[in-house]
């Protein structure tokens, strides 16, 4: 008697996947490429995601230019798309739906997962999602694979109504939220958040619905213009006044309770600890890079200043990121200055790592080859 016919091979025959994809592949230190490799096998309790859109985050532009991580890799973790074809055993999901994938999700029981540092679990950086190759995210390529325990648990529906590029913004919300969580903002507090690019603008929307009064800073008065639009009316043009003494001026001379540091630039450590009132907190949100940094020692002793940093997501915040994206608190498209198609990704991570006055969110859209628009 002929085996009967897997789920999954039923389901794949509903529609055409091909074999051969398209992926950017990074071959090592500033060195990515647009390659045909193969479309990933999935195993049991696996799902195939048909990528839609991927973001380009600040960690992918790291890992390519400081050629930390071997090579070759297919890097995006911030994945949204469709499903393409579902593994044996898969219940939650079926082809066709529309889906965003966490890379990785932390085991809850080790030592760090006890004392909640969830991105210092083993299991937490194994990641979870891949093109090929060792696995790395694998959105910035046609199809990706997502491994049973992200199906599972970190893999979310998209709601009708909800565009792909929206969704994909669910991993760097949660990494926002869990920086102000880290940062414990009270409602009559003043925060300082320099840096307005498309992080520093979530970070400091996510900041003011604490109640805290929100202070914004940034050199590009069109990034300025963007804060306003999202309701944050408090800024300063770091091009033409000095932020240190502006927000000195308006807390009274005691300077911000607490002050977001939202961009890599280690030069500015210095500054935002001026800018913060003794005993207030400083939150190192950009700086991914290892090395030295000046600071003034007596700013954390005699002042009382605490540093603070916050790094990728917290699995106890996926379901508040998940409602605050899929809701639509904040217009999160909206950030999205770039739009490239696969065929042009090497062009997409090249402009993300030069950043001008005029760019913003910069994601890679497989998707664009087989649907127009973005919903
Ligand atoms: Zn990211
Ligand atoms: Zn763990």
């Amino acid at each position: 008697m002929p085996e009967p016919l897997s789920e999954s091979t039923l389901l794949a025959d509903a529609q055409t996947i091909p074999s051969i994809m398209k992926a950017a592949v990074y071959r090592g230190m500033n060195d990515v490429r647009l390659e045909e490799v193969p479309v990933p096998e999935i195993g049991r309790g696996e799902i195939l995601v048909r990528v839609h859109t991927c973001g380009i985050c600040g960690t992918d532009l790291k890992k390519i230019a400081s050629g930390s991580h071997s090579a070759p890799r297919i890097f995006g973790h911030e994945t949204s798309g469709v499903v393409a074809r579902i593994g044996q055993e898969v219940r939650k999901f079926k082809a066709g739906d529309r889906v965003v994938v966490f890379h990785h999700i932390p085991c809850r029981q080790c030592y760090y997962c006890r004392s909640k540092t969830f991105a210092q679990c083993e299991t937490y950086k194994k990641v979870g999602c891949t093109a090929g190759f060792e696995p790395s995210g694998g959105g910035f390529a046609e199809y990706v694979r997502v491994m049973d325990w992200i199906v599972e648990k970190g893999t979310v529906a998209i709601p009708d109504g909800v565009s792909f590029e929206q969704a994909c913004f669910v991993e760097p919300v949660n990494t926002c939220m869990k920086g102000i969580q880290t940062l414990r903002l009270e409602s009559d507090e003043t925060v300082l958040v320099i840096g307005q690019g498309p992080i520093g603008l979530i970070l400091s929307v996510l900041a003011a619905r604490t109640g805290a009064l929100v202070i914004t800073s940034d050199l590009y008065p069109a990034r300025l213009t963007i804060s306003r639009e999202l309701g944050l009316e408090h800024t300063i043009n770091a091009s033409q006044a000095d932020t240190v003494r502006t927000i000195r001026e308006l807390t009274d001379g005691r300077g911000a309770d607490a002050v977001i540091l939202a961009v890599a630039a280690n030069a500015l450590i210095r500054p935002a600890m001026d800018a913060t009132r003794p005993g207030g907190r400083v939150l190192l949100f950009a700086q991914t890079v290892r090395g030295e940094a000046t600071i003034d020692p007596a700013a954390v002793c005699v002042d009382e200043k605490t540093l603070l940093g916050s790094y990728s997501a917290s699995v106890e915040l996926q379901e508040e990121s998940v409602r605050f994206v899929m809701n639509r608190e904040m217009d999160l498209e909206q950030l999205i200055s770039h739009r490239f198609p696969l065929s042009e990704s090497v062009e997409a991570l090249r402009r993300a790592a030069d950043p001008q006055p005029d760019s913003m969110k910069i994601v890679i859209q497989p998707g664009s080859a087989w649907e127009g628009r973005s919903l």
